[in-house]
């Protein structure tokens, strides 16, 4: 792509360089961009191919609870001793997990956890809305599908839990209703006659493939003069001026970066700011069903399965399960079959799995479930990242508060940084484990 952007008085082409091209990055991007800001995206892939290519789909209003409770404490031993189970820990991996895995344990208590969900639900009751307004400024509004989604059981043993789950929610303002056995058949037909019902949550929806809501927003961008560099970031120094971006492919300055590298977003953090941030991923796999058309109208999980199934464009997408082995490791694909295994008894007939595709991507994940979105270093920092298992889910409500963070407005900008002041970057400062 070619760089109309003209060189200020200080010589700079770009305003700001936001990095990392995914969900999160290009949403910001164009909010930034219609801030009249001169904005540069960089990304060492091509728009999209991190964790927002092969995400579920799913817009998971409903999700307030922070990624464990306490519960899986009693639940975790046998998780971990099935290899193909919904959670899966590489054992060589533990000992950098374990300060990690510890802050999570210390955020089980209710001081934190009351602020976890607190800070969730702010930003999933932002979301659906935040959605609506982009994918219309796009004009993409079909990318979106407003049908809801169902989290069912096959057990009737599992409805008192059940319940406690949608009583736990309905105190939390989450929009949800108990459908008995009859209500899933005439919603989803196609489901097993086994299922039992479930909780279903009106104020969700699904985009019909994650990956072209990427695309959508980025031909947005370009459209509204960001340049696109496909070059990986090295490293970053502050300057008097701003900040000077080492590439692979020379040096870039800008007088803000924004981070938005998901997963991998911690290390250029401690380069420009001196703080270590908790960041760990949560490595989830899908496995996509390409001639799997109609077979649901809304994405679907299962409650004891623990894994979603999503209708997309392309397709039924199975998707979920986490594993703990950092950014390095390659995937276990037989994971992303596995959800193969789980998904064929929960219709009523098989499932076409010819041409099936495995993926696996990197959600990032901080102990306290919230993502960081911050400005720091004098304004030329700013952070949007570690969204976790919400990434799709929350990036056009947080693109809109990145933005106000660089509203010509000082009051505006002073308004938004109050409102992610539960998000700040300060909040890991002086705590035990690193
Ligand atoms: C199996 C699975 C299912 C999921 N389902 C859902 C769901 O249904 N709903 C939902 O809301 N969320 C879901 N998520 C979570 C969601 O996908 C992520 O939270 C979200 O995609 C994170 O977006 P991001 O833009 O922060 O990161 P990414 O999409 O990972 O993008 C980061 C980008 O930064 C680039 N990058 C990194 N480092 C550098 C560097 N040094 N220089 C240049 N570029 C760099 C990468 O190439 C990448 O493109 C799911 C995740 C997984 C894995």
């Amino acid at each position: 792509m070619t760089d109309t952007a003209q060189p200020t008085h200080t010589g700079f082409m770009h305003d700001i360089a936001v990095i990392g091209a995914g969900i999160v990055g290009v949403a910001c991007a164009l909010q930034l961009a219609r801030q009249g800001l001169r904005v540069v995206l960089i990304d060492r892939l091509e728009p999209g191919l991190g964790a927002s290519f092969g995400n579920a789909g799913h817009l998971a209003t409903e999700q307030v609870f922070p990624i464990a409770d306490s519960s899986i404490l009693k639940r975790l031993p046998s998780m971990l001793l099935d290899p193909t189970g919904p959670l899966r820990l590489d054992w060589r991996y533990l000992p950098r997990a374990l300060p990690w895995f510890i802050r999570l344990l210390l955020n089980l208590r209710q001081a934190p956890t009351q602020r976890s969900i607190a800070g969730l639900r702010k930003l999933n009751e932002g979301s659906l809305p935040a959605w609506q307004r982009l994918l219309a400024s796009i004009d993409k509004p079909q990318l979106l599908r407003r049908q809801g989604s169902l989290l069912m059981i096959e057990r009737r043993q599992s409805q008192p839990a059940l319940r406690a789950l949608q009583a736990r929610m309905l105190s939390q303002g989450v929009t949800v209703a108990e459908w008995d056995a009859h209500a899933v058949r005439q919603a989803a037909p196609q489901l097993s006659p086994s299922i039992q019902g479930g909780l279903f949550f009106a104020d969700t929806g699904h985009f019909i493939d994650p990956k072209l809501v990427v695309d959508a927003l980025f031909e947005a961008c370009t459209a509204a003069g960001v340049s696109f560099y496909k070059q990986q970031v090295n490293a970053a120094h502050i300057t008097r001026l701003g900040v000077l971006l080492q590439t692979d492919e020379g040096a870039l300055n800008v007088h803000k970066v924004l981070i938005a590298c998901g997963a991998h977003s911690a290390h250029l953090t401690q380069t420009l700011t001196g703080q270590k941030v908790p960041l760990e991923t949560e490595r989830g796999y899908h496995l996509m069903l390409p001639h799997e058309h109609q077979r649901l109208p809304f994405p679907v999980t299962s409650f004891e399965r623990k894994f979603i199934m999503t209708p997309m464009s392309s397709g039924l997408r199975l998707a979920g399960t986490v594993e703990f082995a950092g950014l390095d490791r390659p995937p276990q694909m037989k994971r992303a079959w596995q959800l193969l295994k789980l998904s064929q008894d929960l219709f009523a007939r098989p499932l076409n799995e010819s041409d099936a595709s495995p993926w696996m991507g990197f959600r990032p994940s901080l102990p306290d479930s919230l993502p960081v979105m911050d400005c720091v270093c004098n304004g030329k920092v700013l952070l949007a990242f570690g969204h976790q298992h919400l990434g799709l889910t929350q990036a056009a409500y947080s693109a809109e508060l990145m933005a106000r963070l660089c509203s010509p407005n000082l009051m505006e900008q002073h308004q938004a940084l109050l409102e992610l002041k539960p998000y700040r970057l300060s909040r890991f400062n002086n705590q035990s484990a690193s």
